[in-house]
């Protein structure tokens, strides 16, 4: 016990100060009723990226699953233990989530290790085979050519989540929701440095930003 983190003790007791009185009630609602919540969001580990933080979420409104570089492997029914599958498949079939959010991120090491074709960490090399999911991604960005590593990383970054969104749709369980319009996939982006957040827009075939006027106006009002 005494190895525990006090950080997170500490943080423990910020939570009964601060949050636990204000949100108890939900808590017990939630407790006797279910989690319900309507979003699923598929983030990175990165610390700086956590989705309850950028979309202030409270307890039970958003099914949040997190892995290396936000990836979803294609569809692959076969007896492996696959911890995204089984998120996946709860959140559609079991909560019926009306959202799936991929929410990439800048500076993601899991990518930028994969664009600098970094080395195995391990023989077993967990990460490498992990980001073999982002192959077609990088076929799909192309040659970094004329462009700068941190623009072609930025490239391959939202590519990917792209990418994931085509292979959310690998899914039977998903397309099928999809295609009568039940659930909707979307892919955004964050920025850990300046804290903007972009959203895909399909029609325009490029992430936009979302929010800008107030993104501008936390960063002009005197903060005291
Ligand atoms: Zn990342």
């Amino acid at each position: 016990m005494s190895d525990f983190p006090k950080r997170l003790i500490d943080g423990y007791g910020a939570f009964l100060a601060e949050r636990l009185p204000h949100e108890q009630s939900r808590y017990r609602q939630l407790a006797e009723q279910g989690q319900a919540p309507e979003i699923m969001v598929i983030g990175c580990c990165d610390s700086r990226c956590a989705p309850e933080l950028i979309f202030d979420a409270g307890p039970g409104e958003i099914f949040v699953s997190r892995n290396i570089a936000n990836l979803v492997p294609p569809y692959t029914p076969d007896a492996a233990q696959r911890s995204m599958s089984a998120a996946l498949e709860f959140a559609v079939q079991a909560l019926k989530v009306k959202h799936i959010v991929v929410l990439a991120h800048a500076q993601c090491g899991g990518i930028r290790a994969y664009a600098e074709e970094a080395k195995p960490l391990s023989p077993g090399d967990f990460i490498g085979n992990w980001m073999s999911i982002v192959e077609p991604a990088a076929k799909a960005v192309g040659p970094r050519g004329q462009r700068s590593f941190a623009e072609y990383v930025t490239a391959l970054e939202q590519q990917s989540a792209l990418t994931t969104l085509d292979n959310l749709m690998t899914f039977p369980c998903v397309k099928i929701l999809v295609e009568r319009g039940k659930l909707q996939l979307h892919a955004a982006y964050f920025g850990v440095a300046t804290g903007d957040l972009s959203v895909y827009d399909p029609e325009r075939k490029q992430f936009v930003r979302v929010a800008a006027d107030a993104h501008a106006r936390a960063f002009s009002e005197p903060r005291f």
